[in-house]
């Protein structure tokens, strides 16, 4: 049987839970369509968190943990964004000790500058992938009035403002909406290497945007990650020549470059 990962199901029941219980009127209004699946009462979640728990203990052993009792060596650090519906499995790896994780609404690098620095710097991971994806809702909030929001989700939504300040407006809402995704993902790159200069011209680091697109807006079909951005690099012709890539065959590169908006 395919290895599952509990606490990763664990981690989204609870995050669902959270979210659909809680989402912010902006976000409601903007980036939620009524849930396909039926809410648990906070009883039945803590109930599947600690059951889930469990069954994560129970089938990984006590020797899961012996690689990592005193440190971590994760090659991959990711800005996500906190939406339930994005999880390291779409990375098909153990998460465990391999992915540094930092998320926050709409996957921004402003508002977690000293988390990345932590997996940029001390661990330090060679790729920092910032990791957009489909549905957005901080993004549908940002491109509206979301002037009733908390201080600290406007705070949060702010920082998106230059990404929405700087589209051409044209099309439908939902074509802005998803251009929007992959040109905010353009600009926490460039704000990423401007930070990590000095790595990235040593050769230490690449900074890798993507949109995990599970609408199948990219055509690449649901679920797929589609990288949008190599080191500030926004033309798939030119991406795909990334020698970051050299490992993929060309079935991969071409089912996983893509792009739907010019970047900023
Ligand atoms: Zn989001």
């Amino acid at each position: 049987m395919k290895k599952m990962y509990p606490f990763t199901r664990l981690a989204t029941t609870l995050a669902c839970a959270v979210l659909l219980t809680c989402v912010p009127a902006a976000f409601a209004e903007h980036g939620q369509d009524t849930p396909a699946v039926p809410v648990k009462s906070a009883e039945a979640t803590i109930k599947a968190a600690v059951s889930g728990n469990d069954q994560f203990t129970n089938h990984n052993d006590s020797h899961h943990f012996d690689g990592f009792q005193t440190g971590q060596t994760p090659t991959l650090t990711v800005v996500a964004c906190s939406d339930s519906r994005v999880h390291t499995q779409l990375f098909g790896m153990e998460p465990d000790n391999n992915i540094f994780v930092i998320r926050n609404i709409g996957n921004q690098v402003k508002t977690a500058e000293g988390s990345i620095d932590y997996g940029v710097r001390h661990l330090p991971t060679k790729i920092l992938l910032i990791l957009g994806h489909s549905s957005c809702g901080a993004i549908k909030a940002a491109m509206g009035d979301y002037s009733g929001e908390t201080k600290g989700i406007k705070a949060e939504l702010d920082t998106l403002k230059p990404v929405i300040a700087a589209e051409d407006k044209s099309g439908d809402i939902n074509g802005r909406w998803s251009k929007n995704v992959e040109r905010n993902v353009d600009y926490q790159v460039k704000a990423a290497m401007e930070l990590y200069k000095d790595k990235i011209q040593a050769n230490e680091l690449t900074v890798v945007g993507a949109v995990y697109d599970f609408n199948d807006l990219y055509g690449k079909g649901r679920g797929k990650l589609v990288i949008t951005n190599i080191n500030g690099e926004t033309a798939p012709n030119k991406i795909m020549d990334h020698p970051v890539l050299k490992e993929l065959n060309r079935g991969e590169i071409v089912n996983h470059v893509s792009s739907l908006a010019p970047a900023l």
